[in-house]
């Protein structure tokens, strides 16, 4: 018979949870180990898989609860073989892209936090096509294990990508290490799925991310980061700028309206000081608009004195805004200024833009 109402996606779950859910249904809550290895040590693909359990906690998984993963609608490969784009399938039909990137000796999984955005940035794809929805928790954590599982069949018996100091499962496979949330969506819009997310994913007995290798990137939501500094939650924390006075923001930002530069900027100092950490700026390098010496100097006037580094993004083509990306000779002229206000600078290698996997070009069709 089917059941009465939806099943819980046990990727929902953090693993605390889920001994509270085998408890209220009379089970030991012992048994919330084993399962959480399942899901995320040996990533089984259904719940049949789960056979060494007794059969009260099986039978009990089978009544109420599914796996809620997302199946691949399509994958691209870029063809420098670095990047690989896949359309995710979510329960209600809708669909949301997750990129896989490596770079020398390492992964890292791009994940969506949000169907669509409704923060609309004018250069970006997934602003332009609007919001839908917010993910969930387990829908995040999907995208991760979904990757995580790419890395476990392309490299299923490759010795070389074995980690030799490591006897797990995980220790025969390359393992996702890196994560951004820098999909599709605004991590801080979806404030508390995405924490609970990445609690999940951070689980040393799962996928183990460590915090210092998850980056969330934000338009700038000022209530979002000064919760983050309260929290003290321990990931990277990117504030998306592109421009250095509020005019010149809210062209290309929306939300700089709701959240205005002196108040971020505020939050930002607050952020840095509570946590005492360093805090990433990104930078969308656009030909002739916001890639001159004097924008750059205009950045190192606003960012003196916060810990602060700034990562240069030349802009990727998106269909609905006319700009162009900035010459290489600009990025480097902006970086040097940069350098002049003490201000480490980065250019970001430019990934996955053959098949429309870069920076702000995230889009599908039905959100
Ligand atoms: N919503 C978050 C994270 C997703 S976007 C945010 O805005 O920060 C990730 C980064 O890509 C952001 O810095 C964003 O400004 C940048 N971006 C958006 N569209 C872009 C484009 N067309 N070219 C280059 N970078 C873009
Ligand atoms: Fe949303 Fe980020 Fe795109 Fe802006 S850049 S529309 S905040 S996803």
């Amino acid at each position: 018979m089917a059941p009465a109402t939806e099943p819980l996606n046990l990727y929902e779950f953090t693993r605390a949870e889920l001994g509270e859910w085998l408890a209220r249904g009379g089970l030991n809550a012992v048994h919330a180990g084993r399962i959480w290895n399942y899901l995320y040590y040996t990533a089984v693909s259904s719940l049949d898989e789960m056979t060494d359990l007794p059969p009260r906690v099986r039978a009990r998984l089978e009544q109420e609860t599914a796996l809620g993963r997302l199946p691949a609608e399509h994958e691209s490969r870029s063809t420098d073989g670095f990047t690989r784009k896949y359309l995710l399938r979510l329960r209600d039909d809708r669909c949301i892209e997750t990129v896989l990137m490596r770079f020398k000796g390492r992964v890292t999984a791009c994940v969506s936090s949000q169907a669509g955005c409704a923060m609309g940035c004018v250069f970006c794809a997934t602003g332009q096509m609007g919001f839908t929805r917010h993910l969930t928790a387990g829908e995040i954590v999907a995208q991760a294990l979904h990757i995580d599982r790419v890395l476990r069949e392309t490299s299923a018996d490759s010795p070389a990508l074995a980690d030799p100091a490591d006897n797990s499962p995980h220790g025969r496979h390359e393992r996702l290490r890196n994560l951004v949330l820098m999909g599709m969506g605004e991590p801080l819009h979806n404030y508390d799925a995405v924490m609970k997310a990445l609690e999940i994913l951070r689980d040393p007995n799962g996928l183990g991310l460590g915090a210092r290798k998850i980056t969330l990137s934000t338009v700038g939501v000022v209530p979002g980061i000064l919760r983050l500094a309260e929290e003290a939650r321990p990931v990277h924390l990117a504030v998306s700028l592109h421009a250095a006075t509020q005019e010149e923001r809210a062209a290309l930002v929306p939300a700089a309206r709701a959240w205005p530069l002196d108040e971020l900027m505020s939050a930002c100092r607050t952020y840095c000081q509570k946590l005492r950490r360093r805090i990433f700026f990104e930078w969308t390098l656009i030909e002739g608009k916001n890639d001159g010496v004097e924008q750059a100097h205009a950045v190192g006037r606003l960012l003196s004195g916060l810990p602060a580094q700034v990562n240069l993004i030349p802009l990727n083509p998106t269909s609905g805004y006319q700009g162009g990306p900035s010459a290489l000779e600009a990025a480097r002229r902006f970086q040097s200024v940069l350098a002049g206000y003490s201000l480490p600078c980065t250019i970001r290698q430019r990934r996955g833009i053959d098949i429309s996997a870069g920076c702000g070009q995230l889009a599908v069709l039905k959100g």
